[in-house]
């Protein structure tokens, strides 16, 4: 644990700890998601598609670790277990069941747009109190905000492929 640094949050630390730990049930369920959703997709620009989730798992995975890191350094713990993923997560789990790719993307748009207000809340509890936390939930939202335009454009490209037919 950083002792100053936990100090420097005050009184609200726990519930900031609580804040991120929610936010890394999500990363870790958002990994999956993009995961195995790269495995399964089907569809029209798979190859496409496919290259644009995998990036997107591994940054779902850096995510994680900023988060972690930050957590240890206010003196929490972790979240331990993948059974908490399910009981912490914001946003929650669209399970791939319909592997066509354009369920994918709109499965995956939806994960964003809640990541990005994940994030948005974590800046707004934070900027007064933790502007090291400030600047990591900026980083992270700035990603799921390119997260959100990549997928969208990709949709629009199927469109216009459809349209040009
Ligand atoms: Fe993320
Ligand atoms: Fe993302
Ligand atoms: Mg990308």
């Amino acid at each position: 644990m950083g002792t100053l640094a936990r100090t420097l949050v005050g009184e609200d630390a726990d519930e900031l700890i609580e804040l991120l730990n929610k936010a890394l049930a999500d990363e870790w369920l958002a990994y999956y998601q993009y995961w195995i959703g790269a495995k399964v997709a089907a569809g029209p620009m798979r190859g496409a598609v496919t290259a644009e989730l995998e990036e997107h798992a591994t940054e779902e995975l850096e995510h994680a670790l900023m988060l972690v890191e930050r957590i240890l350094q206010l003196g929490g713990t972790p979240l331990l277990s993948p059974s908490a993923w399910y009981d912490m997560t914001n946003c929650g789990y669209e399970t791939p069941e319909d592997p066509y790719v354009g369920v994918l993307l709109e499965q995956n748009i939806e994960g964003e747009q809640c990541a990005i207000e994940v994030y948005k809340e974590l800046m707004d509890f934070t900027e007064a109190i933790d502007r090291v936390t400030y600047e990591m939930a900026l980083t992270i939202m700035t990603d799921e905000i390119e997260h959100e335009e990549d997928l969208q454009a990709l949709q629009e490209d199927m469109e216009l492929m459809k349209q040009r037919q």
